[in-house]
């Protein structure tokens, strides 16, 4: 791949981008981020934060701007739901990632989110990546919904050369023929990003599979694969989710699926030993 001057390992450099937002390292370790869908009203969001907290999330999620592909969806609250995602962060502690989705309001966003997200319709949206290259919070980057690894590196590339050199890279799923998942989640994107890129990768298996069912698996086939972390969709009380029902996992679902990712956490180690220890033969 030609012209990914900053996104790419330099040959010979193995050293890779640790972002730091607060007190968590972003490409160190395993991150999980967590939270609703959209941000509804302050109760919800509170008490989703509270107990993804509880369960161990290191960050929280939630959009004030939601990218809706009918116009008639709920749109949601703006800046009445940043204010909300502030006072979570408050009582929790938890930094926030929160979409932007027009270049109009990064700046000010930014006054709010410890992390800007920029969603999976706005992975090409060049004026907003060229907008979030100029600012000093980390950006998390969707991969496009139909967008091959070049492409989406490409747009990691605008960001970086603006000067924010702080990018994560997030897969959600890309369309393909397979109808019964929401999207198919492309975990071989994973090692493939190490491959070539120093910048941190988590998978979003939620959107990547619209199946409750399905996201325990991929969270831990995520962890298995390399992932720096996860984003997942948590809603206090699915049933009346404003957004994304379907896909969102009551908190203790999500205490459990903490218990598994810990455990698995351990065994990864143990693999990664045996990496290393082949190649001091
Ligand atoms: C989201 O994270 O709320 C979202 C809209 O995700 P995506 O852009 O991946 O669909
Ligand atoms: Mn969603």
């Amino acid at each position: 791949m030609e012209n990914l001057k900053l996104t790419s390992l330099k040959g010979g450099d193995n050293r890779r981008t640790v972002i730091t937002v607060d007190n968590v390292k972003i490409g160190e370790g395993f991150v999980v981020i967590a939270g609703p869908c959209s941000v509804e009203s302050e109760e919800q969001t509170i008490e989703t934060a509270r107990k993804v907290k509880e369960a161990g999330a290191h960050m929280l999620r939630g959009g004030a701007f939601k990218p809706r592909s009918s116009p008639y969806a709920f749109q949601g609250l703006g800046l009445k739901g940043l204010k909300i995602l502030e006072k979570a962060k408050r009582e929790t502690g938890l930094p926030v990632v929160t979409e932007v989705t027009d270049p109009r309001d990064v700046s000010w966003v930014c006054e709010y989110a410890d992390v800007i997200q920029i969603g999976t319709r706005n992975m090409q949206n060049f004026s907003l990546l060229r907008e979030v290259g100029k600012v000093d919070k980390p950006v998390l980057l969707k991969r496009g919904m139909y967008s091959t690894l070049e492409e989406w590196l490409n747009c990691a590339e605008y960001v970086l050369t603006g000067g924010n050199l702080n990018v994560i890279l997030c897969e959600r799923g890309i369309r393909t023929f397979e109808t019964y998942t929401r999207n198919t989640l492309d975990l071989s994107i994973v090692p493939s990003v190490k491959e070539l890129s120093h910048l941190p990768i988590i998978v979003d298996p939620s959107h990547g599979t619209g199946r409750l069912s399905v996201i325990e698996p991929m969270s831990l086939a995520a962890m298995a694969a390399g992932a720096d972390g996860i984003i997942i969709e948590v809603h206090c009380n699915p049933r009346e989710a404003l957004s994304d029902k379907h896909q969102a996992m009551p908190p203790d679902m999500f205490a459990g699926l903490m218990r598994k990712l810990q455990v698995l956490r351990s065994y990864m180690k143990e693999i990664n030993q045996c990496k290393k220890v082949k190649t001091l033969e």
